[in-house]
């Protein structure tokens, strides 16, 4: 009986050391493998979002190569003659507008400004790897806007597409192809190009969309074709198209985050029907980063509304038809 003790003691100890190390070698596989797991989960993300941009970069760069070939009078596709596009001003997509010379429907006057405001927040270029971010922030701050978007098959694009739809924003065409010296090269060509969007966007999202924005604006000054003969076309379709009075300035070069919140929240007391031009693009980080002060500032303004374009909305548009 007195042997048994030790023994027993031992015993213990045996089982306690072969516990720990059972427990050490579970630890020292596990771990890793842990850390495996979230690496490999955290690698997935980041290729997937760096695929995603770098997608939404290239079409983009497609875009901007184009018009850069014709503002720098390379594209002899596009006649730009009847408006004289500077070397100096910025390679971007919508060209400066002065407002001042130009139509722009309904109570712009400030001293005509009685009862609500009517703030339009519309994105144009999307989908995008910034589109899901946009969505958000107006999800959080239960605001609908405006989307006027391109033709983009990718499938990394489908559920955008479909999102923009179901959170109750209004859908938007901005062209299929987004390249000016094909949209804008004849009547047929731009027919094309909206016939090819419409359908396309009928058959990602069930919607079959009523409103347009001319890439560059009804007064982009490049196309081949005579603008009030697009603005008839488009009536024949029943489909309004929209331009800007506020414009965030996010395709500028030098844009800022503050550069885009003044743009916009400080000529907004200018009018009565607001119709603000945003990107939706990977390349302009500024628009989302700015977006959620945008809308409280918008949202503090007395008599102020953000709503989304619909039929009754009062067109914003640039050029007399
Ligand atoms: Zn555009």
């Amino acid at each position: 009986m007195g042997l048994d003790k030790p023994k027993k003691v031992y015993s213990k100890r045996i089982r306690n050391l072969r516990r720990m190390i059972l427990i050490t070698v579970a630890a020292a596989c596990l771990v890793p493998t842990c850390i495996c797991v979230i690496l490999a989960i955290r690698y997935d993300r980041l290729k997937s979002a760096y695929d995603q941009n770098k997608v939404d970069l290239e079409w983009y760069r497609d875009r901007f190569g184009d018009e850069m070939s014709i503002l720098a009078g390379g594209n002899e596709t596009v006649n730009t003659s009847d408006k004289v596009v500077s070397d100096s001003e910025p390679l971007t997509e919508e060209f400066e507008t002065d407002y001042s010379d130009i139509y722009i429907s309904g109570a712009q006057n400030p001293e005509d400004i009685e009862g609500t405001r009517y703030v339009y927040l519309t994105f144009d270029d999307g989908p995008s790897s910034s589109t899901d971010e946009i969505l958000d922030i107006l999800d959080q701050y239960n605001v609908k806007a405006t989307f006027f978007v391109c033709g983009k098959p990718d499938t990394r694009y489908t559920e955008l597409y479909k999102r923009i739809v179901e959170d109750g924003h209004t859908l938007g065409m901005h062209s299929y192809s987004h390249k000016y010296s094909q949209i804008y090269a004849s009547l047929d060509s731009f027919k094309e190009d909206f016939e090819q969007l419409r359908v396309f966007l009928y058959q990602t999202t069930g919607v079959w969309p009523e409103f347009y924005r001319f890439p560059g604006g009804s007064s982009n000054g490049v196309s081949k074709v005579d603008m009030s003969e697009l603005t008839a076309y488009l009536d024949e379709q029943k489909v309004t198209f929209f331009d800007w009075n506020v414009s965030a300035g996010d395709d500028k070069s030098g844009a800022t985050k503050d550069t885009v919140y003044a743009n916009i929240v400080n000529n907004i007391p200018k009018f009565k029907h607001c119709v603000v031009l945003m990107h939706d693009a990977a390349d302009k980080k500024h628009t989302v980063e700015a977006l959620p002060e945008i809308i409280e500032a918008v949202q503090a303004m007395d008599d102020t509304v953000i709503v989304p374009i619909t039929e009754d909305t009062l067109p914003v548009q640039h050029i007399k038809k």
